[in-house]
């Protein structure tokens, strides 16, 4: 019985192996199929979830109809990879630069809804992962944009060298910081786990007279091993992000929130389809059901 334990336990280690690098890349071996979790009669599993995110490579580099989605904020991103802009009169914030080969893609789209890829003055991303903030250097180069990252996710974002060059980071963030250009204010909050400086932005803008509050998700997606840091890590964020004002969620990846849904409801709707509260939580819902299937499938995996 023992021996089996091991071999479980040994099973879920190397799982953690070919998940990291398939996280980054989003290629090589899938996560694995188990276990499963329904969610609002959805089921789901880590690899269906990351299959969720990804779309397929051409997904990742298409780009989606650049679109306002609500006030000044716009989708300028890829078909599965999301990459927001925030308009101010002062000059224009970017969430998220994606993959380096990206960035000529995420140009495009700002330049169609009319705005200047020079204006961005501030580039901001979600977490340490290639397919979110792998072009970032490009993206400091073309417009000349300060960089800030949370503290807790900089060195990894230092390791992130497309082609050799340098990660740019002008100002190092700390949970609760606020960002604020041409009135508009970003608030940065630590929501650890997915990596160790896995950002939800939060913000408020105007519509029709009413001001909204807007949540830029952090992934949420557990690895297939959960240490005692990372559980603790997860709690905290899962946590944060259920605390957190929300009519408008959105997130890293547009599955997270639905976005090809939604923005095909924008063409006849007379409400806005993105202003939905009542799924504001539904992304922790899902990731915390995962989470603590793999934490008892662990727990009963290293049982003796
Ligand atoms: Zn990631």
């Amino acid at each position: 019985m023992k021996n089996l334990s091991l071999m479980r336990l040994l099973a879920y280690f190397s799982g953690a192996f070919v998940l990291y690098p398939s996280a980054l890349h989003a290629q090589g071996t899938p996560p694995p199929d188990h276990p499963a979790v329904t969610v609002k009669g959805q089921t789901y599993t880590p690899r269906s979830i990351l299959a969720r995110n990804m779309g397929t490579e051409a997904d990742r580099v298409t780009a989606f109809p650049p679109h306002r989605i609500i006030g000044n904020i716009y989708y300028v991103g890829t078909n599965t990879l999301s990459s927001f802009l925030v308009v101010t009169p002062q000059g224009n914030l970017l969430i998220d630069s994606t993959y380096e080969r990206n960035v000529p893609t995420i140009e495009k789209s700002v330049t169609q809804l009319g705005f200047r890829f020079s204006d961005i003055k501030i580039l901001l991303g979600n977490h340490a992962h290639g397919d979110h903030q792998e072009g970032d250097a490009l993206v400091k180069q073309m417009t000349g944009a300060q960089v800030m990252a949370m503290a807790e996710d900089v060195p990894a974002l230092q390791a992130m060298k497309p082609g050799g060059k340098e990660h740019p980071i002008d100002k190092v963030l700390h949970d609760g910081e606020q960002v604020t250009l041409g009135g508009t204010t970003l608030v940065a909050h630590l929501t650890p786990g997915h990596t160790p400086g896995c950002t939800t932005w939060t913000t408020t803008t105007q519509e029709g007279g009413k001001t909204y509050n807007v949540m830029f998700g952090c992934s949420l997606r557990p690895p297939a091993v959960l240490t005692p840091a990372l559980v603790d890590q997860f709690n905290r964020a899962f946590k944060t992000v259920r605390a957190l004002p929300c009519d408008i969620q959105l997130g890293d990846h547009g599955a997270q929130y639905n976005m090809q849904e939604k923005y095909a409801k924008m063409k006849d709707a007379s409400l806005n389809p993105f202003i939905d509260p009542a799924t504001c939580t539904l992304e922790a819902d899902v990731e915390e059901a995962m989470f603590n299937a793999i934490l008892a499938e662990q727990q009963q995996a290293t049982r003796p």
